[in-house]
């Protein structure tokens, strides 16, 4: 991991509440010293958070993202949704699309690309996952998947500089378990490959996410093609966070 513009992303998933807020102020605080300049910070709660968690940090170095949204960027009859603009609206600047527990409910590729290409257009950065699932791994189709997610995912997209890929192996989510360093490594430099192929020169950010926690980020944090993490579990308890950002990054 580079020092620059390390990202440690919060994915508080169908977590989270007022007090888990107030308990995260700690880190907020904290990241707000000069040591973490170069670091992004960026809380991904519940929706119905969002709005509130932003008035938290707004002048603050955090960000707020959202963790999906619905495909359609206007308004429209789509009970029980939430769109870009929306999100937009809380004061969200980040969105976590493609997330493997959404590709699981039924989210396809195409559905994926159609939501970056709307929150794009509402210019939300957005953390794009991809990742094989166990049974994927295990019949060799690592890269196969990375290719197929990828393409699929940023058919069409030009806006790249707002795109940032997070890998994130589905049967490392949740538990416990995460690559060696040495696959995690190889699979990086076969994303920047694709990227490279698919005509995307810019410098995009490439994120691991799966099960990362204080006991295995400083060693996770070794490979240099990673500019940062996307954590689930351990985001929503501010000691956990913060020793990961710290066990990181010296
Ligand atoms: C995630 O849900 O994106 C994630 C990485 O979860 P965990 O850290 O809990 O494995």
């Amino acid at each position: 991991m580079t020092n620059n513009n390390t990202y440690f992303v919060a994915n508080w998933k169908m977590y989270g509440n007022i007090a888990d807020i107030n308990r995260s102020m700690s880190v907020i605080r904290l990241v707000n010293q000069k040591k973490y300049k170069k670091k992004k910070i960026i809380y991904c709660p519940p929706y119905t958070l969002l709005k509130h968690f932003y008035s938290k940090v707004k002048n603050t170095k955090v960000s707020i993202g959202a963790q999906n949204c619905h495909s359609n960027s206007e308004f429209g009859p789509f009970t029980g949704f939430i769109n870009a603009k929306l999100i937009k609206s809380t004061g969200a600047k980040y969105i976590i699309l493609g997330h493997s527990e959404n590709r699981d409910a039924g989210e396809t590729d195409l559905t994926i690309n159609k939501k970056i290409v709307s929150a794009l257009k509402e210019n939300l950065k957005v953390i794009f996952c991809i990742g094989e699932k166990l049974s994927e791994k295990k019949k060799k189709q690592t890269q196969k998947i990375i290719m197929k997610q990828l393409t699929n995912g940023l058919r069409g997209i030009k806006n790249i500089k707002n795109i940032i890929v997070a890998y994130e192996p589905v049967w490392s989510i949740g538990s416990g378990v995460v690559p060696q360093n040495s696959e995690l490594s190889k699979n990086i430099k076969y994303i920047k490959k694709i990227l490279f192929k698919l005509k995307i020169r810019k410098n995009i950010k490439i994120l691991y996410g799966g099960s990362v926690n204080p006991k295995n980020a400083k060693e996770l944090a070794q490979i240099k093609e990673i500019n940062g993490f996307l954590i689930g579990g351990s985001s929503l308890n501010p000691k956990k966070f913060i020793d990961i950002i710290n066990k990181s990054i010296n």
